[in-house]
């Protein structure tokens, strides 16, 4: 259910609607809006007595959301949500598209450093890379765990990039959310709801991958977990899914960016990278990802792909990152959205008067 505040109640009026919701053993979620504050309620197992909130000051109207994911969808919040990192000057869902590159896995101090200086010096405000990997075998590379998250923190305060990595359980969740901006759950773990609401308890965004065989329906109803718990900076993100098709390591469903955008307010993003598995496709499925108006791009940047650990053979050299984006560019400018320009000195602190 949804309580739709007036445009003009104040503060102590959607307390006392919270504070109500809460007495009667139900979570009460405000989400605040341009125009207006709506209150969706979780945790009723029937339907609840709309008189109970009808004649309460400030209150609009009590409506009953019809979809079985509600705080993600447009029902209860019509205007996107804009999640910000204003250490980084940069923002997912907003009018720029954000970019997020990086490594695979992060490897060493030297890598990641190589890494960063090219992706920051390319314009992206985001490096992403991971410091533990959900690996398809036992036997290879896992990650270097906490001093992998050391290195990502230590390029966050050097290049004053935010810092987007994978938690693969509820140990190393508490960890990435001490060093990180972003907390990745990947797409092995996209049904994983012990892992989902406790990143949902979380103080940082979740960007939550998509699963490799899950529907459009599954994929909401895993990010509502997430918000269910009271985290409502939550990022999707496409990375494809499992097909017949053979040419790539799966197929990029770039059909579910608006799919996502009629039913939810929460920003989609793309990764051409594991949507394609090989390193010739990345560009030109970046430039249709920011077609079909994806609110981000999360893209694997090695600076030396032969030699690395894991999904090097998708992993850009750090001059095609340039010209990838060069091209995303000019096509967000054609939707009248922005791709941050390249800087000169990524290593000078950054403010807003230096973008
Ligand atoms: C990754 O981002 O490196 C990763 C493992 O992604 P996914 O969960 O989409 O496979
Ligand atoms: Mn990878």
């Amino acid at each position: 259910m949804l309580i739709v505040m007036k445009a003009a109640a104040t503060d102590e009026q959607v307390r006392a609607v919270c504070e109500k919701v809460e007495g009667l053993g139900l979570r009460a979620h405000p989400m605040p809006g341009a125009t207006r504050t709506a209150v969706g309620i979780t945790g009723n197992k029937s339907d609840i007595e709309t008189a109970t909130f009808d004649e309460m000051p400030g209150v609009q109207e009590v409506i009953h959301v019809s979809k079985a994911y509600k705080l993600v969808s447009r029902e209860v919040k019509d205007d996107k949500t804009v999640v910000r990192f204003p250490h980084a000057d940069a923002s997912v869902g907003g009018s720029e598209v954000a970019v997020i590159a990086g490594p695979c896995a992060i490897e060493s101090r030297e890598q990641a450093f190589a890494a960063a200086e090219r992706i920051a010096r390319a314009g992206a405000k985001f490096f992403r890379g991971g410091a533990y990997k959900p690996r398809t075998s036992p036997y290879a590379f896992q990650g270097l765990g906490e001093e992998g998250l050391r290195i990502m923190a230590e390029v966050r305060d050097h290049f004053g990039l935010a810092i987007v990595t994978e938690a693969v359980d509820n140990e190393s969740l508490d960890l990435v959310e001490k060093y990180a901006d972003v907390i990745q759950i990947g797409a092995r773990n996209m049904q994983n709801f012990s892992l989902l609401k406790r990143a949902g308890r979380a103080r940082k965004p979740v960007l939550l991958k998509r699963g490799m065989s899950a529907t459009l329906d599954e994929f909401l109803m895993a990010a509502e977990y997430i918000m269910s718990e009271g985290n409502y900076q939550v990022i999707l993100c496409e990375r494809g899914v499992r097909t017949f098709a053979d040419h790539t390591r799966n197929t990029l469903d770039l059909s579910v960016v608006p799919a996502v955008q009629r039913l939810s307010h929460l920003p989609i993003i793309v990764d051409p990278s594991h949507g394609t598995g090989k390193r010739n496709k990345v560009t030109p499925l970046s430039r249709a990802a920011v077609a079909v108006g994806a609110d981000g791009l999360i893209v694997e940047v090695h600076p030396d792909p032969e030699k690395a650990m894991s999904d090097g053979a998708q992993s850009l050299f750090p001059d095609q990152f340039d010209q990838l984006m060069h091209e995303v560019r000019q096509i967000a400018a054609v939707l009248g959205r922005s791709v941050a320009k390249p800087i000169e000195n990524p290593a000078a602190p950054v403010t807003a008067a230096s973008r």
